[in-house]
């Protein structure tokens, strides 16, 4: 249930009816201008919440999502970073899985840039399912990484692993979550509480429920500033990486009033599979893409069998923005 409230109102109210609904076995919790009411709310009387004097609005909700759920925000949740608007424009996100080197990550921001893109991305810490190959630069990814960003005029994203990391990521602009750790929840709780736009990833094997409550993790600890990226999930086909689950993309942004994109590179596996792919997330709605690109595709030195090369991203985007006035 969600009490939302005056903005100015005293603190002492607050705790005055928190004190009484905990006997009454109702939990509360603040967010901004909403008090979150969980537990047996059941027993609660609407209109005499309604009725207290600094009341603003109060809404039951059947989702186990209140926060997520569009239920209670029927309006898109916009995330501007850079001139990207997540939510409201559609944003190509692009660059290599991990950042390797000064050049390779600078090629990579002037040819996302040139190709239209609004966001640089590149993996710093990389989750590999192998201990042996190549793990990322760390720190020093995450260093070039923004370097090339600010250069290039391209805010950035790239992956945390772990909640000791944050120190790291100053400059970085946007905090991406990925699949392996969706289900993370104290990294979730931590990032929760930077006031920085979080990039969750949806887990492997994740419903749409549960990748809403990892979403539900980041918003109840009061960041607002969520982006959804379906990725592709494990189904029995093994011709692709993961099977891209298009129809994820109607039924999240029914449910959920936060930004909706699509990662087809994790899905696809393998480069000639990313163009359909995104074409196809982007007609189904989706509000952006995160490709990968790299410079020379052939020497990436993780996931390079699903690398664009710069000219195959450009023409990528051309192929977008000529999709994108054609759909409703
Ligand atoms: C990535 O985007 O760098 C990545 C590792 O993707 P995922 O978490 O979706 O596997
Ligand atoms: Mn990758």
């Amino acid at each position: 249930m969600l009490l939302r409230i005056q903005a100015d109102t005293d603190p002492a109210l607050l705790t005055a009816l928190a004190a009484h609904l905990a006997e009454k076995h109702v939990r509360t919790e603040r967010i901004g201008d909403v008090l979150l009411l969980s537990g047996d709310t059941w027993a609660l009387d609407a209109a005499l919440l309604q009725a207290l004097p600094f009341a603003a609005d109060v809404q039951r909700t059947e989702s186990p999502c209140p926060l997520a759920s569009r239920e209670q925000h029927g309006e898109n949740t916009v995330i501007s970073v850079g001139n990207a608007a997540f939510g409201r424009d559609f944003v190509l996100i692009a660059g290599p899985c991990a950042v390797e080197s000064e050049e390779q990550i600078r090629a990579a921001a002037r040819a996302v840039k040139q190709a239209g893109g609004q966001v640089l991305r590149g993996g710093a810490f990389k989750p590999r399912t192998s201990p042996y190959v190549f793990q990322g630069l760390g720190a020093e990814g995450i260093r070039l990484l923004v370097r090339a960003g600010h250069e290039a005029g391209l805010p950035v994203v790239t992956e945390i692993t772990d909640p000791s990391q944050l120190p790291l990521f100053d400059g970085v602009d946007i905090l991406q979550v990925g699949a392996r750790n969706m289900q993370n929840y104290e990294l979730l709780r931590c990032l929760g509480k930077t006031d920085r736009p979080i990039l969750l990833k949806r887990g492997l094997s994740a419903t749409l429920t549960e990748f809403l409550l990892s979403a539900e993790y980041l918003l109840k600890e009061g960041n607002s500033r969520v982006i959804l990226c379906e990725r592709g999930i494990r189904t029995f086909e093994t011709e692709t990486r993961a099977t891209l689950d298009v129809a994820a993309i109607p039924l999240l942004k029914k449910a959920t009033h936060l930004p909706v994109i699509v990662d087809p590179s994790h899905a696809a596996g393998q480069a000639f599979l990313v163009p359909p792919l995104a074409l196809a997330a982007a007609a189904a709605g989706a509000g952006g893409l995160m490709v990968e690109m790299h410079p020379q595709p052939r020497s990436a030195r993780s996931d390079a069998r699903q690398a664009l090369s710069a000219e195959d991203l450009a023409l990528l985007s051309r192929q977008i923005r000529a999709l994108l006035p054609a759909l409703p």
